[in-house]
C-alpha cells in the first residue's frame, strides 16, 4: 500500500506529547493512532501502512473473541467462562447445575428477561464469591467486613477503608480463577490500601498466577462489563 494514501476514515489520529507512536484497536474495530506532535503527515501514513497487516490480524482476533463471548444460542448462559444450556423445569424446587455436561436446570425462566437473568447471576455470584472470600481469608488470615455483590459497569471489585468488600456479579461469567484472583486482590487491600510494591508482593504470594488473571481481565473486561 503506498504511503501516499490518506488514512482510512476509521482511524482517529491523535497527536500527543508522547515519545513513540502507537496504534490502539478499540472494541468494534476502530483505530486510534497516537503519534508524537512532531511527526509529519507522511511519517504517520508510512507508520500506519507499515502496520496494516498487524492491524487486520488483531482486528480479526478481537472480533473472534467477542463472538466467542457474546454469541450463544438463546437457551444458554455464560457461566464460569463457559456456555451452559438452560432447561426450565417447573417441577424443580430450586436449581440444579451439572458442571460436567454444562446444564443448568431451574424452576424459573431465567432467560426470559434481563432483570431475571441478572438476579440469577447475582445470586450465584453471592454463593461463589462469598465462598471464595471465606476460604481464602481463612487460609491466609485476612479479616474483612461485609460482602456486597454489585452491578457496576466500571469495576470488578473494591475494598473500603474499614474492610467492606464489594464484587461485580459479572465475575461469575469469567473462568473461576478470575473471581478467585479478584477475591485475593480485594482481601489484600484489607492490609495494604493501595497498589504499592508491598501490595503486589502479597498478591503474588497468595495468588502466584495473578498476572494471567490480570491480563485476562484487561483483554475481556470491555465485553463483560457491557453485558
Ligand atoms: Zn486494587
Amino acid at each position: 500500500m503506498p504511503a501516499k494514501s490518506p488514512l482510512p476514515p476509521d482511524v482517529a489520529l491523535i497527536r500527543r506529547k508522547v515519545k513513540r507512536a502507537r496504534i490502539e484497536i478499540e472494541r468494534g474495530g476502530d483505530i486510534r493512532l497516537i503519534a508524537p506532535i512532531r511527526y509529519s503527515d507522511s511519517q504517520i501514513r508510512e507508520l500506519y501502512y507499515a502496520k496494516i497487516r498487524w492491524i487486520e490480524k488483531t482486528r480479526q482476533k478481537l472480533a473472534a473473541r467477542e463472538r466467542r463471548l457474546t454469541e450463544k444460542p438463546a437457551n444458554q448462559l455464560l457461566f464460569l467462562g463457559q456456555n451452559f444450556d438452560v432447561i426450565v423445569d417447573r417441577n424443580l424446587a430450586g436449581l440444579a447445575i451439572d458442571y460436567v455436561s454444562r446444564v443448568i436446570r431451574t424452576c424459573e425462566d431465567v432467560l426470559s428477561d434481563t432483570a431475571r437473568r441478572e438476579r440469577w447471576y447475582k445470586h450465584e455470584a453471592e454463593v461463589i464469591i462469598c465462598g471464595n472470600v471465606r476460604r481464602i481469608a481463612a487460609k491466609h488470615g485476612f479479616s474483612y467486613g461485609k460482602i456486597t455483590i454489585r452491578s457496576q459497569k466500571s469495576r470488578w471489585g473494591s475494598c473500603s477503608s474499614n474492610g467492606n468488600l464489594s464484587f461485580n456479579w459479572r465475575l461469575v461469567m469469567a473462568p473461576p480463577s478470575i473471581a478467585e484472583y479478584l477475591v485475593c486482590h480485594e482481601l489484600t487491600h484489607t492490609v495494604h490500601h493501595n497498589h504499592s510494591t508491598e501490595f503486589w508482593r502479597l498478591v503474588a504470594h497468595i495468588c502466584p498466577d495473578y498476572s494471567i488473571a490480570e491480563s485476562w481481565l484487561r483483554e475481556n473486561e470491555a465485553i463483560l462489563l457491557d453485558m
